[in-house]
């Protein structure tokens, strides 16, 4: 089994100090390729840096809506720039994070929107981050999306209905172990909507470890086996052929080199 972790946060300190222990953990478990995303200039360089030492590791950069207060237009340059780096497959995280508000939200929006203009010029898929904000984040791709061919809502947290309009849009969209978690049942409801081919797995580690493994503090790919297979059985499929399906879902989506399909 190839299952691939497809937002992970491996240059934070959480995990940054043991990353060979982690791709080993993970591989192990059958989870054995990743995408570190960055979120902030910092974050996005060494997510690049990173990847130049692990095989089947890749990186997204992007600016965080939390961080979108700070994005000058050498940010975007710059951020551009590094985008055009061989392991780089997506734009992100970026989109507007409404329930902590760290940043005003007309900054969010324009980040978010700039960011949208420099994935449509390299023609990357887009990492979406949309916290209470799923309206304002439709019609921001809406008015600022042209060109943009590809886009994944992470860390799922709407509704059905709301994954319904997503997938109507062509869009496609990424879950957590937070699917597993006891008071999940809208999180449940929405993945039941989302078929194999417009669906993704990724741990958002270093947070939200899936059950049954939540007392474990700090989360790492090798624990997205978890998910994995909770989200197979809401489905009612057998594991191998719902990651086989997953796997090939994502590798098209990044456009990663697929090895064994
Ligand atoms: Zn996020
Ligand atoms: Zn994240």
């Amino acid at each position: 089994m190839e299952l691939i972790d497809t937002h992970c946060h491996l240059t934070f300190d959480e995990l940054a100090g043991d990353v060979a222990g982690i791709v080993e953990r993970s591989t192990a478990a059958g989870v054995t390729g990743w995408i570190t995303v960055g979120t902030d200039p910092k974050e996005n360089q060494k997510a690049i840096d990173l990847t130049n030492r692990f095989e089947n590791m890749y990186a997204a950069v992007g600016i965080h809506p939390h961080d979108a207060k700070d994005v000058t237009a050498d940010t975007i340059n710059q951020l551009k720039e590094l985008a055009q780096n061989e392991k780089v497959v997506a734009i992100g995280e970026t989109g507007l994070d409404y329930y902590y508000d760290n940043s005003p939200r007309e900054d969010q929006k324009r980040a978010f929107a700039q960011q949208l203009k420099i994935a449509a010029e390299l023609n990357l898929p887009v990492i979406i981050h949309c916290r209470k904000a799923f309206d304002e984040t439709m019609d921001t791709l809406d008015q600022h999306g042209q060109g943009v061919k590809k886009v994944v809502f992470h860390c799922f947290s709407g509704s059905a209905d709301q994954a319904k309009i997503v997938l109507t849009k062509g869009y496609h969209i990424s879950f957590t172990g937070v699917v597993t978690f006891k008071n999940a049942d809208k999180t449940r409801e929405a993945a039941k909507a989302v078929p194999p081919e417009r669906l993704m797995l990724e741990t958002d580690c270093p947070y939200m470890s899936p059950e049954p493994m939540r007392k474990q503090k700090i989360n790492e790919p090798a624990l997205m086996i978890h998910t994995a297979k909770f989200l197979a059985e809401l489905k009612a499929m057998n594991l191998p052929d719902f990651a086989q399906k997953v796997t090939a879902t994502t590798t098209t989506f990044f456009n990663l080199p697929s090895k064994s399909i």
